[in-house]
């Protein structure tokens, strides 16, 4: 049959075509299906004994290895629980270095020595797995005729239903014991953190038991059109878009922002804030972002460890609830050149078993000492560690967001607001004797006269700022929007962790020689308020001063992400994390190998379908419209006089001299670009060579093809073009 269309107006005639789904969202409150698909505290009691869930709680809330009988126990009420709602499977939910989720689906039954059909799910099958883990990447830990991993349950996390499926949080170790995944350095930095930030609340509060960080990360994503989806393989084969010109239209008018959610967006938001809301995830808020086709959910906050795993589920329950209805959710973060990427703001707090968090300016004047103390321990971690922090934002994908020229740039520094500002400056010019005053009646006064009642004005806030203090918690903003938040977290809770432990000893040694409690600590913030000055920055981000500044403030300017991988070995943060037990060195090794290896691979990808794309979709446009010029211009020869032909052929001559122009320049980088990446193959010592190699003459190149493929995209006959354009991308709904 005779092709009458290119596959872009097909996917546009479908996209067009799509009718809103409707939601399967049902009439009932929330409070009747929230959690639904949730193994929770209060349902367990229905199918578990009283005395072993007591104590299963006791040990989790505490912290303590769960024995094998409870957990046979457990693992029984688990099973008649999943069975009761229909699952026939169950799954050890693990996190990779890859990213995402991995899971091993299982069968709840076996074959008694009968032959006979019979129902098993044992403690053991609950507690530790062994997923075939050759080719999940270890960085070296297992070699891979070694090749064991386990996965193993983290009680602390509630089993939940996926389908037919019963799904068990789990850690992921090798063998030898070393975390081959995000979650348990994540488990192993909130215990670090628990005892170091306990041990200071002793200072103020001997009641406080126990501490644990918060957090409440907020989403962004963009949906587009299934069917345009499908028509540009940059999309489906690497997650963004590889070239394209800017749409005429795009985020100058803000208007997106403040629109109305389209119909047929908002029914999918409803179907995913139900789905989530059964798999327990708090949804709250729901809005869309600057660009066009952007949007962001958020949930209430919850513990670290069980946000970071809400957060990675309801990635993948968008991605499904998406293709429902015909959308496709892109999570890279930076699909679109030219208008905002998408990040995953990280709001972190820590709060006591009292329930007073610790960020949030208190009640008295002895709450605010130990308000301005947590203060200015996180301001010092993120001072000493703002390397080590980037570093755990940094990937192939998050580069394009974060350090490239229409970006924020690639430096840590936190922003206070002009509240906090004013108080940590008088703080710092108060003297000893006069900063802290204690009468007669035990009270005790703050020699800085805001103190005792800080009020916070929600409105000071500043967008440009990667690490910003936002009233009763800091925002890490540089967190990527499909990064894997426990990479983020594990490193601020250690690096946090480290500093309050240091903390208390200087306080402790002052203490020792004589000095007054409330004078050592005094003493001692005040000189962490001087120190930890370059990393507070309340001006424009964005701006190019800035970056000159910050490099004479001593911060970390690196741009190159797998030379900003090499701050996880510093020393120094080797021994933090040592001390801190978070991570060995090997396993922070192994970690960088997995990085870099990442880095090269995802960027070989990129490069090879752009390579694709411009040889069999542009060069071909472009050359078909060159001949349609070409035709023309002899057409005009035939008819015309002499005289008249060169005028009339004036502008056909310039369009076919720039599309030769480009299409000569595409050809000669294309070849540069391939040449580049096999050097980087094939003649890197290490996967850090390699990674550095691809960052360094790789990614360029396939910039500067896209220029030209973007100049081209502006001349050729739109009715040539066969990938679909951003206007329609971002348009069309
Ligand atoms: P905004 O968009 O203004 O930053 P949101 O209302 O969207 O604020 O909230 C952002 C996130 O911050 C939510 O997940 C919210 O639950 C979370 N959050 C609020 N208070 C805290 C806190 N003390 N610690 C951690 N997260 C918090
Ligand atoms: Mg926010």
């Amino acid at each position: 049959m005779h092709k009458t269309m290119n596959n872009r107006f097909e996917a546009l005639n479908k996209a067009t075509s799509h009718l809103p789904v409707v939601p399967s969202k049902p009439e009932g409150k929330v409070k009747d299906y929230f959690a639904a698909d949730v193994f929770t505290r209060e349902r367990m009691k229905e199918y578990i004994a009283e005395d072993v869930l007591n104590q299963l709680f006791d040990d989790i809330d505490n912290g303590r290895t769960i024995h094998r009988d409870i957990a046979n126990t457990v693992a029984i009420g688990m099973r008649k629980w999943a069975m009761d709602h229909g699952a026939t499977h169950y799954t050890h939910w693990f996190q990779p270095l890859t990213g995402g989720t991995a899971e091993k689906h299982d069968a709840f039954f076996t074959l008694n020595k009968d032959g006979l059909l019979m129902e098993e799910f044992t403690g053991d099958a609950l507690y530790q797995q062994e997923p075939d883990a050759s080719s999940f990447p270890s960085g070296g830990i297992r070699n891979t005729f070694e090749a064991r991993g386990y996965s193993a349950w983290d009680p602390s996390s509630p089993v939940f239903l996926i389908s037919d499926t019963l799904c068990i949080p789990t850690v992921f170790v090798a063998y030898t014991g070393e975390a081959l995944d995000y979650k348990t350095p994540l488990i192993r930095s909130t215990a670090a953190l628990c005892k170091a930030a306990r041990e200071v609340c002793q200072f103020f509060d001997k009641q406080v038991r126990h501490v644990h960080a918060n957090l409440g990360w907020e989403q962004e994503y963009f949906l587009v059109d299934e069917a345009l989806y499908d028509a540009r393989p940059d999309l489906l084969l690497t997650g963004r878009t590889l070239m394209g010109h800017l749409s005429a239209k795009n985020q100058q008018l803000e208007d997106h922002y403040f629109g109305a959610i389209p119909e047929r967006v908002r029914n999918f938001m409803m179907d995913l804030e139900f789905e989530a809301l059964r798999a327990g995830i708090p949804i709250r808020t729901r809005h869309n972002e600057v660009a066009p086709n952007q949007f962001e959910m958020a949930p209430i906050f919850e513990d670290v460890n069980l946000a970071n795993d809400h957060n990675l589920l309801i990635m993948s329950i968008m991605e499904r609830v998406a293709r429902k209805h015909h959308f496709r959710v892109l999570l890279h973060e930076k699909p679109f050149a030219g208008v905002n990427g998408s990040g995953k703001h990280c709001n972190w707090s820590m709060q006591t078993n009292t329930g007073i968090n610790l960020l949030a300016p208190g009640k008295n004047p002895y709450q605010n000492l130990q308000f301005v103390t947590f203060l200015v321990n996180v301001l010092m971690a993120v001072y000493k560690y703002n390397g080590l922090l980037k570093a755990s934002i940094a990937s192939a994908t998050n580069e394009h967001r974060l350090g490239a020229n229409e970006a924020p740039p690639a430096i840590i520094s936190v922003f206070l607001g002009k509240q906090i500002s004013e108080v940590l400056d008088k703080l710092e010019h108060a003297s000893a004797e006069k900063g802290i005053i204690i009468n007669a009646k035990k009270e005790m006064k703050l020699g800085v006269a805001n103190i005792p009642e800080i009020l916070l004005d929600n409105t000071d806030r500043n967008r440009t700022s990667p690490f910003a203090f936002t009233g009763n918690r800091f925002e890490f903003r540089a967190v990527g929007s499909s990064a894997n938040c426990g990479a983020a977290m594990l490193a601020l809770n250690a690096a946090v962790a480290n500093q309050l432990f240091q903390f208390k000893a200087e306080v402790d040694k002052l203490i020792e020689k004589g000095e007054p409690k409330e004078r050592a600590l005094f003493k001692v913030i005040k000189s962490y308020i001087v120190t930890s000055k370059p990393i507070r920055f309340d001006g424009n981000g964005y701006s190019d001063e800035w970056k000159t500044e910050a490099a004479k403030r001593g911060l970390d300017c690196e741009t190159s992400v797998p030379l900003i991988f090499d701050r996880y070995l510093n020393p120094d943060v080797i021994n933090m994390f040592k001390t801190t037990e978070v991570l060995t060195e090997a396993e922070l090794q192994s970690r960088c190998e997995v990085k870099w290896e990442t880095y090269s691979k995802k960027l070989q990808i990129e490069s090879r379908v752009l390579g694709d794309l411009v040889i069999n979709h542009i060069l071909p446009a472009a050359k078909r419209y060159q001949t349609m010029l070409l035709q023309n211009v002899l057409a005009v020869k035939q008819v015309f006089a002499e005289d008249e032909v060169r005028s009339l052929n004036e502008q056909d001559y310039s369009i076919i001299r720039r599309i030769e122009h480009h299409a000569a320049a595409i050809i000669e980088k294309v070849e540069k670009m391939t040449t580049a990446r096999h050097k980087a193959n094939h003649e890197s010592p290490t996967e850090r060579d390699k990674a550095i190699a691809y960052h360094d003459h790789v990614l360029p190149v396939m910039a500067a093809i896209r220029e030209h493929v973007d100049d081209l995209e502006m001349i050729v006959d739109d009715e040539l073009w066969t990938l679909p354009k951003y206007r329609e991308l971002m348009f069309i709904h």
